[in-house]
This record gives structure tokens, C-alpha cells and sequence, in this order.
């Protein structure tokens, strides 16, 4: 393998043993990207010093990375792939980028995203949509396409994503590589740009298990500018790492095997409990009944934080600022429309609506208010699941990846391919997905790990019991 297809600890490793070298590995990657991303269309923004900076010596982990275009850069535009941030250039860097600085990681450049992560197929920056590295003609998924699609294509070792209802483990599934998304307070938001701040966290899309635990010790953590981002001790993740799941208890909810599932992914899903209780895990059939309600409870309470969240974008403080050209003279009203109907995408706008209906007065108890109880319901069908489990597995995603232009014109249909991801958001609970095999059609297919709250360790536990005794998490694209 070249060097750009090794995973973050084989490379450490190489460093460690001589076999290679910190600048070796950025020239590689370099090489890579200049040969690649005119096919895949990752990156919006490659940062100057990113590969080109000679590392420290003494640099614990100098395993080049990327990040997704919503997390804060100091000194680097930072747009959330929408053209009302446009030139905005932050002044700090979110708690996470100073974490992987300290560690020593460059930062490769920021890649695409849905605009504002709203979407599953990256298709609505204002940058045009990414490929995805196994067929160029389908979507990568989204919203952090461009994280999955770096990793895929080996245009980055490793990449942070962010997951407000899915967009860190349905394009880690589409593009067949590990996606997790934490605990919610687990990893500090500080600089994240918010979508829906009660759901959104931060998270690692890598080549395989080993390295997720690996990005999960370095970002994961308290932080005294997150409130929400608890105060407790972060244990090294790769301890779990130990190929063994005899007398584990794994649920399998009825509600997640349903009509409209690929057959050929549920056939995957399906192969995949089949090994894992040749490895002497246990499988029992349990129920969350309230997963029907889920998608729904999602667009309620994920528009309504987001119109609150994106108000603040008016052409005052942040990005763009539009005056209307044909009035002779404008008011400050005229300016934040004009600013934020040319600025705004139009799935941004449809998010801005939909919330802003759902808590206007007459409305709020009937559509956010009750949101919020029935997300207390699907939150309470976890807690008694894992009375009885320690894990439960589903599919990630009911498809394999679709073909670009194919759902963006059907907001519902686009929705719906985060039926499996949603609730573990509204929950508040760690997932993962792991790679577990092709459809019919070529595409990678995802298995999604769910644990109870801070315990990341049986999640990265099972799914690194399963990984090692496959061989999925080894094939790479050839570009
Ligand atoms: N696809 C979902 C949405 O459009 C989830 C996005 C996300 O997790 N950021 O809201």
C-alpha cells in the first residue's frame, strides 16, 4: 500500500520504527489530492501551511487531517458551504482544532458539506456537490460528505465531521469507512457553527476502529467554554479495543428492519450478526416503539433550533452583506432580506420556515412543545433497552449511496434516509458505523453500533471485535 492508504496508527507506527517520515506522509497526501480531488471534489479550502509546513520533531501525532467547513479555523474563511458566511474569516478555533494542534496534526484544508449540515448528500453547498470515491455519479452522503469522501479517497488520513441527525455516520456508511458520533457532552461544540445545538456534536470519520479511538481521545474532553460539554474524565478508548464479545448482550430492534430497506443491505446487516454471534455474542429481538415518530420529532426540534441558530446571520456581523440594488435608497430591513435571500440556499430557507412556524406563539405547544415530549419517550425506549442490552445493531443507512440529482428536488425522500441515525441524536447516545460489506450494485454498505450514554468503550468494544474479523475496513478506492 502507498503511504496515503495507511491508517493514522500504521502510520505512527512507520514513524516510530524510521520506516517514514512526517514530511514523507504530508508529500504523499499532496500528491494524492493534486491526482484525485479534480474527480471527488473534497476540498474547498486547502490551508497554505497545511502540507507544506515542516512538522515539529517532537509532534506526538503529526498525522495530517481534515476538517469540515464548520468548525472554526483562526485565520481561515470558514463558511459552513454557504455564501452568507462568505469571508468570514474567524478570529479563534474551535476547542477541537486547538486540541488536534496541540497534538501536532496539520490541518490539510476544509472540505464540503451540506450547507449549514442541512442534508444527506452534500449536494447543497453553495461549492457544488462532492463525488463519492466508489462511484463517482452518486452522492457521498452528507451532510460531512466531504469527511467521508477525503477519507475514502485516501485524500486525508483521517477527518472530523459534525452529526446533528446522521451526518457523521451516513456518509461514513455511503463512502465504506468508520464514522462515530459521540456521546452528546462528550466533545466540546466551542466553534462549531451551530445547527441544532441540543443534537450537534463533533466526531471522527476514519479508516477503522483503531482510529476512531484514537481521534476520540484527542478531541474528546471538558471544556469551561461548552456548558453543555460534561465535566468527566476521558478514558483511553483504545483500551476497549479488545476482540472479544462472548456473553455480550446485543439488541436488535424490530422497528429498524422494515419494508423499504435495500435488500441486499439488510442481507449485509443480517451477514453481520451472523459473525458476531459466531464471535459468542448473544442476540436479543427488543423494541423501540417510539422510532416511527423519530423523523418527525428530528425536523420539529432540528428546525426550530436552527431558525434560532441561523437568525443571527443578517449581514451585520458575520459574512456577506447585500444591499438591493434596485432601490435608490434601502433600509436596514432592506439590507438583512436582501442579504439573507441572496445568501441562504433554498434548503436553508426551508429549515428557517418550518422552524419559525413550529415556535411561533399558537403553535409551540403543538408542534415543539410536544416534540420535545415525544423526544423524551424515544429517549426513555433507550434507557429501558439497555436495562437488558449492552449494544444495539442496526443498519446505518437503508440504502447503499444514490445518484446526485436524484432525491434533491424531494426534501422527504432526502429526510428519510436518516430514519436509522435520528433517534441515537434525539437520545443523546454514542453510535458508530462501521463498513460491513458491498450492495448488489458495488457501493459499501454501514452497520450502526449504539451504546447507552459515556460508553463509548462497549461501542468501540463490538465494533472492533467485528472489524477484525473482516476484511472490509482494507479495501481501498483505486482513482
Ligand atoms: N440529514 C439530516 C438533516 O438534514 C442530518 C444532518 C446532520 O446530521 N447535520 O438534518
Amino acid at each position: 500500500m502507498e503511504l496515503y492508504e495507511l491508517t493514522a496508527h500504521e502510520l505512527l507506527d512507520q514513524i516510530k520504527n524510521n520506516a517514514t517520515t512526517p514530511r514523507d506522509i504530508q508529500q504523499s497526501l499532496k500528491e494524492q489530492i493534486e491526482r484525485v480531488d479534480q474527480k471527488v471534489h473534497a476540498y474547498v479550502r486547502l490551508f497554505a501551511d497545511g502540507l507544506n509546513a515542516i512538522p515539529d520533531p517532537q509532534n506526538a501525532c503529526p498525522i495530517p487531517i481534515a476538517i469540515k467547513d464548520n468548525m472554526c479555523v483562526s485565520g481561515q474563511e470558514t463558511t459552513c458551504a454557504s455564501t452568507i458566511l462568505a469571508g468570514f474569516v474567524p478570529p479563534y478555533d474551535a476547542t477541537v482544532i486547538q486540541r488536534i494542534k496541540t497534538q501536532g496534526c496539520p490541518l490539510i484544508g476544509h472540505v464540503n458539506m451540506d450547507e449549514f449540515a442541512f442534508g444527506s448528500s452534500t449536494e447543497t453547498s453553495c461549492y457544488g456537490p462532492t463525488s463519492n470515491p466508489w462511484n463517482l455519479e452518486c452522492v457521498p452522503g452528507g451532510s460531512s460528505g466531504g469527511s467521508a469522501a477525503v477519507v475514502a479517497s485516501s485524500e486525508s488520513v483521517w477527518a472530523i465531521g459534525s452529526d446533528t441527525g446522521g451526518s457523521i455516520r451516513q456518509p461514513a456508511a455511503l463512502c465504506g469507512i468508520v464514522g462515530m458520533k459521540p456521546t452528546y457532552g462528550r466533545v466540546s461544540r466551542y466553534g462549531l457553527i451551530a445547527f441544532a445545538s441540543s443534537l450537534d456534536q463533533i466526531g471522527p470519520l476514519t479508516k477503522d476502529v483503531r482510529d476512531s479511538a484514537l481521534l476520540l481521545n484527542i478531541i474528546a474532553g471538558p471544556d469551561p467554554m461548552d456548558s453543555t460539554c460534561i465535566d468527566r474524565p476521558v478514558p483511553d478508548y483504545t483500551q476497549s479495543l479488545v476482540n472479544d464479545v462472548r456473553g455480550l448482550k446485543i439488541g436488535i430492534p424490530k422497528e429498524y428492519f422494515i419494508e423499504g430497506m435495500q435488500p441486499d443491505v439488510k442481507a449485509r446487516v443480517l451477514d453481520a450478526i451472523k459473525l458476531l454471534k459466531k464471535q459468542g455474542a448473544e442476540f436479543v429481538d427488543i423494541t423501540l416503539p417510539h422510532t416511527e415518530y423519530a423523523v418527525a420529532t428530528y425536523y420539529i426540534i432540528g428546525t426550530a433550533e436552527a431558525s434560532s441558530n441561523l437568525a443571527r446571520y443578517d449581514g451585520v456581523q458575520y459574512g456577506l452583506r447585500k444591499q438591493p440594488d434596485h432601490l435608490r435608497k434601502s433600509t436596514l430591513v432592506d439590507m438583512y432580506e436582501e442579504t439573507r435571500s441572496r445568501g441562504f440556499g433554498k434548503e436553508a430557507k426551508r429549515r428557517v420556515m418550518l422552524g419559525a412556524y413550529s415556535l411561533s406563539a399558537g403553535y409551540y405547544d403543538a408542534y415543539y412543545l410536544k416534540g420535545l415530549k415525544v423526544r423524551t419517550l424515544i429517549k426513555q425506549d433507550f434507557d429501558k433497552a439497555f436495562d437488558i442490552v449492552d449494544a444495539i445493531i442496526t443498519p446505518t443507512s437503508p440504502t447503499t449511496a444514490f445518484k446526485i440529482g436524484e432525491k434533491i428536488d424531494d426534501p422527504l425522500a432526502m429526510y428519510l434516509s436518516d430514519i436509522y441515525t435520528i433517534s441515537a441524536n434525539l437520545a443523546g447516545i454514542p453510535a458508530i458505523s462501521i463498513p460491513c460489506g458491498f450492495g448488489n450494485d458495488g457501493l459499501p454498505v454501514g452497520l450502526q453500533i449504539m451504546t447507552k450514554p459515556f460508553d463509548e468503550e462497549m461501542m468501540f468494544r463490538v465494533a472492533y471485535a467485528y472489524e477484525q474479523n473482516t476484511e472490509w475496513h482494507k479495501q481501498r478506492v483505486q482513482l
